[in-house]
């Protein structure tokens, strides 16, 4: 059946401007890494890309490599767009990357320009798209010259392959030095992509405030620690979920029981505030409008509908924070 778009779709979603610029992007956005590769069932994948978008997400991440294989995941999102999205193509906000290893040889990764060009080129054509939203540079590169790669990507927005750019995993020094050159440039920096949760508070030390100060917007990564910060582990480890998957990303050592103790303390929390825990962790990275977006992972329509759920109760006490706190530090 042809896929028809909720008539409701823009009323439960909240929007959020991306630093200093024109774009707002929903407050939960999803990610493709996981559960959309060519070893994945695509009619799982095209179930919850259908359903985010007809509960407001208008943002879908990609990068080149996700899959597995790598550049699976473009090409699962590029058959999902042809047979259902592609006439909302104007409503949805379209992200990918390049960086992190793609092919063999000295232009296969990290930073260089023919990297990125060649790359996104690639990108473009998994997807079938004419261009991106936005287009990221996946990690620093310690040995390409930053002006390079900032006047790559400053390239890509002026070929019109990309409308924004921006960054991911950079250090606070290296944030700063990359947006005073895209500035200068005329292509200043759309967002920044950190890995943020309760349990992965780096961006706190220096990043938030130089994103704050250039105007640059951020969407947290693994928001929910890749599943740590739900229920999902709390009676054991389900042979369907990440841990227990072939993710060389997780595995059941990161279920400790130190880990485990807090996270039951904080679904305690959460239940409190009439949240489930995966709730009450997104709400949390997108406390005090810091953040612009929480970036997710899905692997069940279900998930999907939690996170949005969260829309709805996006604030905190001080007492409730105080509390996180103290179980975080135990
Ligand atoms: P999350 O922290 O949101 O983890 C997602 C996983 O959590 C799901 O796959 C699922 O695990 C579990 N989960 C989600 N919702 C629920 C729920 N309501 N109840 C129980 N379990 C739930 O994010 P990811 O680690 O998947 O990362 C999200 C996105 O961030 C990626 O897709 C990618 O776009 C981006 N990313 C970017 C990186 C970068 O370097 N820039 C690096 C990593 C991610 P299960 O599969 O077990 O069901």
């Amino acid at each position: 059946m042809v896929y028809q778009a909720d008539a409701k779709r823009y009323e439960k979603m909240t929007y959020r401007r991306s630093g200093r610029s024109g774009l707002k992007l929903p407050a939960i956005s999803l990610g493709l890494w996981h559960n959309f590769g060519g070893i994945d069932k695509l009619e799982n994948g095209r179930q919850m890309v259908r359903r985010a978008f007809d509960l407001g997400i208008t943002h879908f991440d990609l990068a080149n490599n996700y899959g597995p294989p790598a550049g699976s995941a473009e090409e699962s999102f590029g058959k999902i767009l042809k047979n259902d999205l592609k006439p909302y193509r104007d409503e949805i906000i379209i992200s990918t990357k390049a960086g992190y290893y793609m092919w063999p040889g000295p232009y296969g990764e990290w930073g260089s320009k023919k990297n990125l060009v060649a790359s996104l080129d690639q990108s473009l054509t998994r997807m079938g798209l004419d261009y991106v939203d936005i287009y990221y540079h996946h990690r620093p590169d310690p040995d390409t010259p930053l002006e390079e790669t900032m006047s790559a990507l400053d390239l890509i927005v002026r070929q019109g392959k990309a409308l924004y750019v921006g960054l991911s995993n950079y250090s606070p020094e290296m944030t700063l030095a990359a947006s005073r050159i895209l500035k200068g440039l005329g292509t200043p920096c759309l967002i920044h992509q950190p890995q943020y949760s309760m349990l992965a508070r780096n961006p706190e030390h220096g990043l938030l405030d130089v994103l704050e100060a250039e105007g640059i917007g951020s969407i947290a990564f693994s928001p929910l620690s890749k599943g740590i910060l739900t229920d999902r582990y709390l009676n054991g480890i389900a042979a369907d979920s990440r841990a227990a998957g072939p993710s060389v990303f997780m595995s059941p050592n990161d279920l400790t029981e130190a880990v485990l103790g807090k996270v039951t303390r904080l679904n305690e929390l959460a239940a409190g505030r009439g949240q489930k825990l995966s709730q009450m962790a997104l709400a949390w990275t997108l406390r005090g409008g810091k953040v612009t977006s929480a970036l997710i992972g899905a692997s069940k329509v279900s998930q999907i509908e939690d996170a949005v759920g969260t829309v709805g109760n996006l604030s905190f006490t001080d007492e409730e924070l105080a509390r996180i706190e103290q179980i975080l530090a135990e």
